[in-house]
């Protein structure tokens, strides 16, 4: 889902489209309620425009299109489409109640109050942990408005280039504050990832650039070394009788800085930019995988993760290895399941495809179970320790979920370097850099 390809798709979304892409994933779907959505906001939004000079309907198009590419539900697709006419036309949520009926209208009210206290704040600050408060808030009641609200900012944030320097600055800085790491925390990562690569280019446009074109020099040896390793990965598959495809893929933008500076390396060292997934049929034959590969390149030691046997918190799965490649080069390779990729690809998302429809229960799913603590412990909290907490919730679960130790901290949240001393203690016996990689690697 690169950024560009999908601004184009979405500056020309049609409802037809959105409905073919449904009917795959919901043969019997509700058209009418899609289609009377359509017109409804159609009508309603027009003669109004975005800055981009687009007619404004362009937006909640392209919010319905992200909603239905996530395989979500008639309601919530429906919601996406309506998400905006409350807040800026005068139409009711009355009105919207008797035309689509309360479940629809419940999710449009929920946005729209997201959306409506945002200029009566004044510092950045208590804005974004008020927009978090509620986000978590209208979560307890249905995930799905996060959802829509996700879809919202990530259009937002595509469309970002016709603000003013200023609110761009603000808007990409809320994102990757705020809306990436709750995509993260659901486990969507296709919105994480774009989310965090269009906020990298605004917030950091020099940066972004250079290492584009750093990538871009690099490419072709790059593609030579990785075509090679590619036919060595699919004999191995085929020789053992294993089913599975081998995908070359090259690591977002900003990840790749990320980890450049994380490590202090350049991106000439490396071609760390450029990892391989595989995707099998078992788990078993995951770690079949596995076991072929290390017998055919030496892994780096403390590169191997196992997400299989120990998901992350927000429930993805996958083997990571790091091996030494021919010329001396490391590479990465993921090994999942299918099943383990799309939950990887639409996290909560995808769970919500699966379920049936009417059965909403949020609140048994452990990532929304996070969201909702955070809420719990917030109680009388200021804006600033009501953001740090939540980035506090987020280790604990971490640690509980990979078994170091339940810790529990003292609220509001300490600082830092006050808690790592805890993590070593509790658990004397666990090498000091694994408590202090599992902590960073959740800030
Ligand atoms: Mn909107």
């Amino acid at each position: 889902m690169a950024s560009t390809v999908a601004t184009t798709i979405a500056a020309k979304i049609r409802i037809e489209d959105i409905l073919t892409r449904m009917e795959r994933y919901r043969p019997d779907l509700d058209e009418d309620l899609l289609r009377h959505a359509y017109v409804f906001a159609a009508n309603r939004h027009q003669g109004q425009a975005r800055r981009s000079g687009e007619p404004y309907f362009t937006h909640p198009l392209a919010v319905a299109w992200i909603l239905a590419e996530m395989e979500l539900d008639e309601e919530t697709v429906a919601a996406g489409l309506l998400h905006d006419l409350v807040e800026d036309t005068p139409t009711t949520a009355e009105e919207i109640e008797i035309a689509f009926g309360p479940e629809v209208a419940r999710l449009v009210v929920a946005l729209t109050k997201m959306a409506d206290f945002e200029s009566s704040y004044s510092s950045r600050e208590a804005t974004e942990a008020e927009n978090f408060r509620r986000l978590l808030l209208a979560s307890m009641d249905d995930v799905r408005v996060i959802l829509i609200k996700l879809a919202d900012r990530l259009h937002n944030m595509r469309t970002l280039n016709y603000l003013h320097r200023d609110r761009q600055i603000a808007i990409a800085r809320e994102t990757l504050e705020i809306y990436a790491p709750i995509a993260n925390r659901l486990g969507i990562g296709t919105i994480k990832t774009e989310m965090e690569d269009l906020c990298f280019r605004y917030l950091h446009p020099k940066e972004a650039e250079r290492l584009e074109q750093e990538i871009e020099e690099r490419r072709e040896a790059a593609d030579r070394w990785f075509a090679e390793i590619r036919v060595i990965l699919e004999d191995l598959l085929a020789q053992n009788s294993i089913e599975g495809s081998v995908h070359g893929r090259v690591k977002h933008l900003y990840s790749i800085f990320e980890k450049l500076r994380r490590q202090g390396v350049d991106v000439a060292n490396v071609f760390d930019f450029l990892a391989f997934r595989i995707i099998v049929s078992s788990v078993a034959d995951c770690y079949a995988t596995l076991g072929l590969i290390h017998q055919q390149w030496a892994p780096v030691p403390g590169r191997l993760k196992d997400h299989v046997a120990i998901p992350k918190p927000n429930a993805y799965q996958s083997l990571h290895t790091t091996v030494i490649g021919p010329e001396g080069h490391p590479f990465e390779i993921q090994i999942r399941t299918r099943e383990m990729h799309t939950i990887a690809e639409f996290g909560i998302a995808a769970h919500w495809s699966y379920k049936e429809k009417g059965s909403h229960a949020p609140a048994e799913d452990s990532r929304v179970a996070w969201l909702r603590s955070v809420l719990e412990h917030s109680e009388g909290s200021s804006p600033r320790e009501f953001l740090d907490l939540s980035r506090w919730i987020s280790i604990r679960t971490t640690c509980t979920a990979s078994r170091l130790a339940a810790m529990s901290f003292p609220f509001p949240a300490p600082p830092l370097f006050s808690i790592l001393p805890t993590a070593f203690t509790l658990r004397s016996a666990t090498p000091a850099s694994a408590v202090v990689s599992t902590v960073a690697g959740y800030l």
